[in-house]
């Protein structure tokens, strides 16, 4: 269900941007603290994507490491979705620097140009 709400408005933002033109690629920055399963999203965004200017479309997934910083001595480190302490003093009081990203990056779209080439 997480990926298909993901999935959801991953499709809802590409269609707004596209302004009517056919979606080709779409470009997403996913962070790795949103534990998104890929193949489980690359799923539901075909699904929802269906009669609208998405389908068809490839959704390319960037995944964004996570990077903590240490707000007791400063330590910035990357970090899995389970270590939250600082691995040099054991504060637990982190900012989370990267790894909450989930936005579209870009999209590709076909122009009349591309297509009278393919044809
Ligand atoms: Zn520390």
């Amino acid at each position: 269900m997480h990926e298909l709400s993901i999935g959801a408005a991953v499709v809802d933002t590409a269609v707004r941007h596209a302004a009517g033109r056919r979606v080709r690629n779409v470009h997403l920055r996913v962070g790795a603290l949103r534990q998104v399963v890929p193949g489980s999203l690359a799923f539901y965004f075909g699904l929802v994507a269906r009669e609208t200017v998405c389908e068809g479309a490839t959704l390319e997934q960037e995944l964004v490491g996570a990077r903590l910083r240490c707000l007791a001595c400063a330590r910035e480190w990357a970090a899995d979705a389970l270590a939250f302490r600082c691995p040099s003093c054991g504060g637990a009081a982190v900012a989370v620097l990267s790894g909450e990203e989930l936005e579209v990056e870009s999209i590709e779209v076909e122009t009349k140009t591309e297509a009278s080439c393919i044809a």
